[in-house]
């Protein structure tokens, strides 16, 4: 492979200058904030995704700018590098943004980044999703600039600051620019991920008369945000014995992995009218965080929590209230006959599709809110081409309305596929195998990343198969090693593809 030597050396000789530039732009809290408007005379003062996103693009561009390579600065949604004048035939996406540092850091704060030498690794928010992986794609391009490989045609990186909220930075960027005829990005996996599965933000909702005595069921919340399982969830009873409520959390707690913590009262969830003269009980279900595009990696808490909401002796029907028969107790047994806890393969509803090429479809139950006049929430479906989008809707939507529920599927997007004999997707896993040794090829993804909606788009890299670094979740990481293998097979991909 020509060059390979030249680039190995160096970045060899700049893997410590690489990680200091990976833990100044990890420093920066550069989660989703309050957008900034511009003023009106100065159209550079705008932070349209907040001040964290916003300061990570200008240190990235001071940074880019100091190694002499042109930059872009699309509005504060996006910035570029370009490597040359040439025509435009590569570019690598990555972002600058992250998921808020969370609690429960061991090694670290989230935001002081920490190199552990023995593990080599480097722990904090965004080392591994998404500015590692970023900064090895500079290094890439530093590498190629520096040691004066010829290329005639440009590679552009492109650096987005909104990838976890929307991906509304890389629409901006596409709204003026066109799509390179080649594109990768280092936001997924290895070796070349060609497909990633379709995906379906399922909502239902359902009301209800509020039911003013008996055992009943008068909130229920659970998951914060829709792609990924709930980790925690939380319910408010009244009128039932807190010993009946202990002994069933002890026997779905076998079976399902999930802690449940009960407590009297109803915090400060519920007002003292809600709750008349009954005593109230708080029930928390503490289960395992995972991305929704692999619901098997977590513990759901909240299908636990609703299988034990469901053997309640809580009344199906409103007594006395004519004319709406149902409520909380029939939606929560309804919601645990359509998506049982540990199901994930959307089964009970009637959509289970096998793939060979994409995978199975999953199904993850992440976001509900109930209260006693009714309930909203989510699920998180990916699916394979094997199943025609309009058919899953028409499938969830029957289902979903059988029980009373209303059902929207509005922000569905369909599954991205490039052929895999193409050269991008060949001299990639060729790259990929020269590198590393190990076989390429190329997988398919549940999770989608910006490439989605280009027309030859895949995602490269920038974890080894095995290795979980624990995106969006504490403790995250990058195998240090992993990354300088990224940075010299993305010079690699840019001195082969743009000569
Ligand atoms: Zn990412």
């Amino acid at each position: 492979m020509k060059y390979r030597e030249q680039i190995e050396a160096w970045i060899e000789a700049h893997r410590a200058e690489m990680l200091e530039d990976i833990k100044t732009l990890c420093r920066i809290d550069s989660s989703k904030g309050k957008a900034v408007p511009a003023a009106p005379d100065a159209p550079e003062s705008g932070m349209p995704f907040g001040e964290g996103p916003y300061k990570a693009l200008k240190a990235a561009e001071k940074m880019i700018a100091g190694y002499g390579l042109k930059t872009t600065n699309y509005d504060n949604y996006v910035l570029t590098a370009d490597l040359n004048d040439g025509a435009h035939e590569l570019d690598i996406l990555a972002h600058l943004d992250v998921v808020p540092g969370q609690e429960g850091w061991t090694v670290t704060e989230a935001f002081e980044p920490k190199v552990v030498e023995e593990e080599g690794r480097m722990y904090g928010r965004g080392t591994s999703d998404d500015k590692g992986p970023a900064v090895a794609a500079i290094y890439a391009m530093r590498a190629v600039k520096e040691l004066g490989i010829p290329v005639t045609k440009n590679a552009r990186l492109i650096l987005g600051t909104d990838e976890e909220s929307g991906s509304g930075c890389i629409a901006h960027y596409y709204k003026v620019e066109k799509e390179a005829p080649m594109t990768f990005s280092p936001d997924g996996e290895y070796p070349v991920a060609n497909i990633e599965k379709g995906r379906l933000p399922g909502k239902f909702s359902m009301s209800w008369a509020k039911q003013r005595a008996g055992a009943r069921i008068l909130k229920v919340s659970g998951g914060k945000v829709a792609n990924a399982v709930p980790p925690r969830a939380v319910a408010v009873l009244a009128g039932i014995s807190q010993m009946v409520v202990d002994v069933l959390a002890a026997e779905i707690s076998k079976v399902t992995g999930v802690r449940f913590e009960t407590v009297r009262g109803g915090g400060n969830m519920v007002s003292d009218k809600d709750a008349g003269t009954d005593t109230l009980l708080t029930v928390t279900a503490i289960g395992r965080n995972a991305h929704a595009s692999t619901p098997k990696e977590g513990i759901n808490a909240l299908t636990a929590l609703l299988s034990l909401l469901a053997e309640l002796p809580v009344e199906e029907t409103n007594a006395g209230y004519t004319g709406h028969e149902a409520g909380a107790a029939h939606a929560v047994r309804s919601l645990c006959w359509l998506m049982p806890h540990g199901e994930t393969d959307g089964a009970s509803l009637g959509i289970k599709t096998d793939d060979e090429e994409c995978g199975p479809l999953t199904l993850a139950f992440t976001q509900l809110e109930l209260d006693q006049t009714g309930m909203k929430g989510l699920f998180d479906c990916r699916y394979p081409s094997a199943l025609a989008p309009s058919d899953l809707v028409k499938i969830c939507r029957q289902k979903m309305e059988k029980e009373g529920m209303r059902f929207d599927s509005e922000g569905m997007t369909v599954p991205h596929k490039v052929p895999a004999d193409t050269v991008l997707v060949k001299e990639l896993s060729r790259i990929y195998e020269e590198y590393t040794g190990l076989p390429g090829g190329c997988i398919a993804m549940g999770g989608s990343t910006y490439v989605h909606d280009l027309e030859n788009g895949v995602a490269f890299g920038a974890c080894l198969p095995g290795t979980d670094t624990r995106m969006h979740a504490p403790d995250e990481f990058v195998v240090i090693e992993e990354l300088v293998v990224s940075a010299k097979m993305f010079a690699q991909a840019i001195a082969d593809l743009c000569e």
